[in-house]
């Protein structure tokens, strides 16, 4: 287990790595996330587990990265403080930058599959910018979370309210015409 640093910080000289391979485990403490997520709704507590194995053929470097970590965040739907876990596994190759590209290569890539390296392997970027692309819009405690009652509040999950009691369809006529004399 390597100490580290900040997810950028892990960039691996080409040079290093021969037909064999690397191998590394890193945990990426949660003060290092600051700035990344850019949503004050989403907060890491707990360390992200990255795991990736370089193997090389040729030139062609390839990674493989399996991704583990959790982000606290609230129910979009009952606004409930909620966990959510999330597991990755990302492969990428890196092919020998051509000579008009800058130095910045993650934002050059053509693809989330094919990136480009001079003398380092950029992985960390990668694995930042892969990991918010694949954060949710909406986070759910679960699928089945009723919400909010949208008149008095009530958390719907815990016991229904008093505002919507079902209509007698007897009765909807008759809402109708009121509501009609009303307006
Ligand atoms: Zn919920
Ligand atoms: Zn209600």
């Amino acid at each position: 287990m390597e100490k580290i640093q900040s997810i950028e910080d892990i960039r691996i000289s080409a040079a290093t790595i021969g037909e064999a391979g690397i191998e590394c485990e890193v945990n990426i403490q949660p003060e290092k996330f600051e700035g990344i997520l850019c949503d004050e709704d989403l907060q890491v507590r707990e360390p992200l587990h990255i795991h990736y194995v370089l193997t090389r053929k040729g030139d062609t470097i390839h990674a493989a990265v399996h991704l583990e970590g959790k982000i606290q965040t609230f129910c979009s739907r009952c606004l409930v403080p909620m966990t959510y876990a999330f597991k990755r596994d990302l492969n990428t190759d890196y092919l020998p930058a051509p000579p008009d590209i800058p130095d910045d290569y993650e934002p050059e890539r053509q693809s989330a599959e094919i990136g480009y390296y001079r003398k380092d392997i950029t992985l960390g970027e990668y694995i930042i910018s892969e990991m918010v692309l694949a954060l949710p819009l909406n986070y759910v405690c679960s699928l089945d979370c009723k919400g909010l009652c949208q008149h008095c509040g009530t958390n719907l999950n815990q016991g229904q309210c008093r505002c919507e009691k079902p209509l007698d369809p007897r009765l909807q006529k008759l809402a109708e015409i009121k509501n009609t004399i009303r307006r």
